[in-house]
């Protein structure tokens, strides 16, 4: 029996899961080795076969484009990286080597790959020195498309497993929906990566900046993952696997308990009246949504929509998915926020060049007011939907007021498009705006008077005004939702909001933690938007509080100095409210 151990991460998702570790290799391609059965061997072969396809018309695009942007000179290159994939000697090798070993393809492929290497640096010659430099590129595309293939092995697994990795990509973690996967840990990310976010979606525990699990844990180690506690046991002993199943059912009656409250209103104990709406990041969650009690959906994240496939979604596919969200919440209102591509979200069909800084680069509606043409597209197809329900647009990261126009001045075009056609839209749809730059915060009075709404992206918020990558564990300590400088960011966008009138919403990760629902509430703001399974424990803190006493908590906690004292300010409060 192997030794129990620790690892200590980041609390991504809580809850607690029990099960075998599932390892996926690395990005960095430091491949784990794994034994496979005979009965995989057809899969593994059509994973290379599917991986060397896919890396030839990664190659054939990358190519067109050089060539258009470039030239056909410039172009020229690629040819040689098309004839390494076409290498008999190459691939035959590594089919037979997988099928006399009985290994992984990406650790087969990996070990082939190095020898080759290995060959060509002895020789002293430019041209084999140059044709090195081609496998060795080809190489780690190809291995790219193994290991992004190999995460398919989990719809072969019965059994229910927790995902291992370095790091997963947010459309790797929605691959996981309705998979036999448990729960999921990895080496680097923060709270509020989008794969973090997305675990929350799926209603699976999972921690995230664990350092070295890839390293430490082995497939097949028994896990015990503590969501809430950042924590992860390998190799339990039997008392702390009992202590945990206990724990575990602790979880369950809490959270059964809560779901009584689920659909009553959001109400303070002096009548005041609060939205709790719902963030989502793909239609299949409006099941758990409504089980939830969400009395509407206050952020639908559309990029997951873009994800997981092979060309760009259609109008019609679009509004096929608007009008099954609108419809399903009706009379509930649903904001879609428009593409929100960059950042820590890519989509293989839209190539964007590398970037040194993709959080503060061409993401969002800076790529929509770019891209007009995949802009319009989807904004047709929302307000074709709107006539089903009650839906709102929201644009992501606007940093000022020229922004906001130029966006408001495409729906104007769409719209009166949609009238000359006689295609019937919702009008009056409402227009709002996230407020997650730090310039968009400070100058909030401006956007008030252009816009319907606003709902603070304080994940984002966070991160630019702390200067800390939401992603990054390394620098996770910094990144204080309570720090004075955020909550004085907070108060202007809610203050600013409602001194023209309009309602102001939250659909960060902020909005969810149950320590700052009191605090949020005294600053008067209107609506929580937050994961589906949140919302029974807002609304019960909502509802054991009144306004009054909220904003005495609020009004306190913005004279502390430090975020760390708001923080604990704001539990024990928590604590005395809830007793
Ligand atoms: C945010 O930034 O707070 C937000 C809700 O948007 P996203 O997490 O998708 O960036
Ligand atoms: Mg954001």
């Amino acid at each position: 029996m192997s030794k129990q151990f620790q690892l200590k991460g980041i609390a991504a998702a809580g809850g607690i899961a029990i099960g075998p570790a599932y390892i996926i290799g690395k990005e960095e391609f430091v491949i784990t080795k794994e034994p496979i059965a005979e009965k995989q061997i057809p899969f593994q072969i059509q994973v290379f076969e599917e991986a060397l396809i896919s890396t030839r018309k990664e190659i054939k695009d990358l190519q067109a484009r050089i060539s258009s942007e470039m030239g056909h000179d410039a172009a020229e290159i690629f040819e040689a990286h098309l004839l390494v994939l076409e290498d008999r000697l190459l691939i035959e090798e590594v089919i037979s080597r997988l099928k006399k070993e009985r290994l992984n393809v990406a650790y087969v492929f990996s070990e082939v790959l190095k020898k080759y290497i290995s060959v060509f640096s002895k020789i002293e010659d430019e041209y084999l020195k140059e044709r090195m430099a081609d496998i060795n590129d080809v190489g780690r595309r190809i291995l790219r498309h193994i290991l992004g293939k190999e995460h398919k092995g989990l719809e072969e697994t019965k059994e229910k497993v927790i995902i291992v990795a370095h790091d997963l990509s947010p459309s790797d973690t929605a691959a996981m929906y309705k998979k036999n996967v448990v729960a999921f840990i990895t080496d680097v990310g923060g709270k509020t990566s989008h794969t973090a976010i997305m675990a929350k979606s799926l209603e699976i525990p999972a921690v995230v900046g664990c350092g070295e699990a890839t390293v430490k844990i082995k497939s097949g180690d028994m896990l015990v993952v503590d969501g809430g506690m950042g924590m992860v046991i390998v190799n339990p002993d039997k008392r702390t696997l009992a202590s945990y199943l206990k724990e575990e059912t602790k979880i369950k009656v809490i959270a059964k308990k809560l779901m009584a409250v689920k659909d009553l209103p959001a109400v303070t104990l002096d009548a005041r009246k609060i939205e709790v709406s719902a963030n989502i990041e793909l239609p299949a969650e409006i099941d758990s949504v409504r089980q939830h009690g969400a009395e509407g959906i206050g952020l639908y994240r559309t990029e997951y929509f873009y994800m997981n496939r092979k060309d760009l979604p259609s109008e019609e596919e679009h509004f096929k998915a608007y009008k099954y969200v609108a419809e399903a919440m009706k009379p509930y209102p649903v904001i879609i926020r428009t593409l929100d591509l960059g950042g820590d979200k890519f989509i293989s069909q839209i190539q964007t060049p590398k970037e040194m800084a993709p959080f503060l680069g061409w993401r969002a509606i800076r790529f929509c007011l770019a891209r007009p043409d995949i802009f319009k597209v989807q904004l047709r197809a929302i307000l074709r939907a709107s006539v089903y329900g009650k839906l709102k647009i929201m644009y992501p990261m606007i940093s000022g007021i020229e922004e906001l126009r130029q966006a408001n001045k495409i729906i104007s075009d769409v719209k009166a498009e949609l009238k000359q056609k006689n295609i019937p839209f919702d009008d009056d749809i409402e227009i709002g705006t996230m407020i997650e730059v730090p310039s968009a915060a400070m100058t909030a009075d401006l956007l008030a008077k252009e816009t319907d709404f606003f709902s603070i992206g304080t994940n984002d918020l966070i991160q630019y005004s702390l200067a800390v990558d939401r992603s990054n564990e390394k620098v996770a300590y910094l990144y204080e939702p309570t720090h004075p400088a955020v909550l004085r960011m907070i108060k202007n966008i809610i203050d600013s909001g409602h001194a023209r009138g309009i309602w102001v919403g939250m659909c960060g990760e902020m909005a969810s933690e149950p320590a700052f629902a009191l605090l949020l509430l005294g600053l008067n703001l209107d609506e929580f938007s937050m994961p589906s399974f949140s919302i029974p424990t807002i609304k019960h803190i909502i509802r054991s509080v009144s306004s009054k006493e909220a904003h005495q908590i609020a009004q306190e906690a913005l004279t502390l100095t430090m975020g760390r004292e708001v923080e604990q300010f704001t539990q024990r409060k928590l604590r005395e409210i809830l007793k």
